[in-house]
């Protein structure tokens, strides 16, 4: 079926919003069970940009983030599903009769519901836009995630770039250390309280040499997707092999709020159970915006036992 115009009379048995890693494992598992699904997704999500090799998503030791997105979006439309590039704002409804209305006006329906929306994720500001750093973000010595891409560091002479509050920052630092020695923390935020470090973060810091500076980002100089140089707005100049930045994850829950889902402490969405149902009957979450750490495997894990349990319940319970 693959890329289509749907009508408004087109009733699904799941629409997922989200088309990164985990609503397209969903819609694999939905749709090789002959369930008419439509994947809605607006390409925000990480792996999109993602050049450098994911070294840790099982059985696929060669494949980058954009490989892995082409081929599990390849996999989905094989097998029956349909996909739609664009923006959901707006969702309603109950179980059995769903409602979504992309940003286009574009309406949507179906028996069940999953959301797949990921997090947002901070890029460090340079001379007061974040875009300058969609050149290098996960292209070659720019890393964003400690749980994944740590090991990269690996014997580097590493910075990391710290935009939200000290304690992330020096986490980051501190979860680095086990790979690199050579480490220096660059504090960004313009808010000085969250520059401001606990004295167990400071003693920390200097226990095991860190460099500190507190400073915004000018420039930043690289070719084909590598950083070679940073200008901090002081004028100095920074030189490292890799570059890694530490930022809040914000859950994209917009809609899950729309539909009176159950928020985490955290701020993610709060499934009743591991297989990803929520409070509201008929609709379920799967992937970075339930509270649990980034991680592809994850991801897709989440998305497929939500599919499996989606699959049985229109079976049993519809
Ligand atoms: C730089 C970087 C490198 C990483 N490297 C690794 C790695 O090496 N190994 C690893 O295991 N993990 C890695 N991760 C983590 C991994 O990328 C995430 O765990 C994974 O992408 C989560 O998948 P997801 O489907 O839950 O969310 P996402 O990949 O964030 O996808 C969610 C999608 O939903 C879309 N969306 C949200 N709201 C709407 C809406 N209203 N309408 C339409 N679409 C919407 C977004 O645009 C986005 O495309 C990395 C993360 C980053 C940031």
């Amino acid at each position: 079926m693959n890329d289509m115009n749907s009508t408004p009379e087109s009733h699904y048995d799941c629409l997922i919003v989200g088309g990164g890693v985990a609503g397209l494992s969903a819609a694999i598992h939905l749709a090789w069970h002959n369930r008419k699904v439509l994947v809605f997704d607006r390409r925000t999500g990480p792996l999109f940009f993602t050049l450098n090799k994911l070294e840790n998503v099982p059985g696929m030791p060669n494949i980058t983030g954009v490989k892995l997105q082409k081929e599990l979006l390849t996999q989905a439309k094989d097998l029956g599903a349909e996909h739609m590039r664009g923006n959901v704002t707006k969702v309603s409804g109950t179980l059995g009769d769903f409602k979504l209305e992309t940003e286009k006006g574009e309406h949507f329906s179906a028996k069940t519901l999953m959301l797949a929306t990921g997090v947002a994720r901070y890029h460090p500001n340079v001379n007061g836009e974040w875009e300058p750093c969609l050149k290098y973000a996960a292209k070659c010595n720019m890393f964003y995630c400690p749980d994944c891409e740590a090991p990269e560091t690996a014997g580097k002479k590493t910075l990391v770039i710290s935009t939200g509050n000290s304690t992330g920052g020096v986490g980051t630092a501190k979860h680095l250390y086990n790979f690199t020695k050579d480490l220096s923390v660059l504090f960004t935020s313009e808010d000085a309280e969250k520059r401001e470090l606990s004295p167990k973060n400071q003693a920390w810091l200097d226990e095991h040499n860190i460099d500190v500076r507190e400073d915004t980002i000018k420039n930043i100089e690289g070719k084909k997707g590598c950083i070679e140089s940073i200008e901090l707005t002081s004028g100095e100049q920074l030189t490292y092999d890799a570059y890694f930045v530490s930022s809040p994850k914000v859950p994209r829950t917009d809609l899950a709020e729309q539909l009176g889902l159950d928020l985490a402490p955290t701020g993610h969405i709060a499934p009743l159970t591991q297989r990803g149902n929520t409070n509201v009957e008929g609709v379920w979450v799967a992937g970075d915006v339930r509270p649990m750490t980034q991680q592809v495997a994850i991801a897709m894990g989440t998305g497929n036992i939500a599919a499996i349990h989606i699959d049985q319940y229109l079976t049993y319970k519809l």
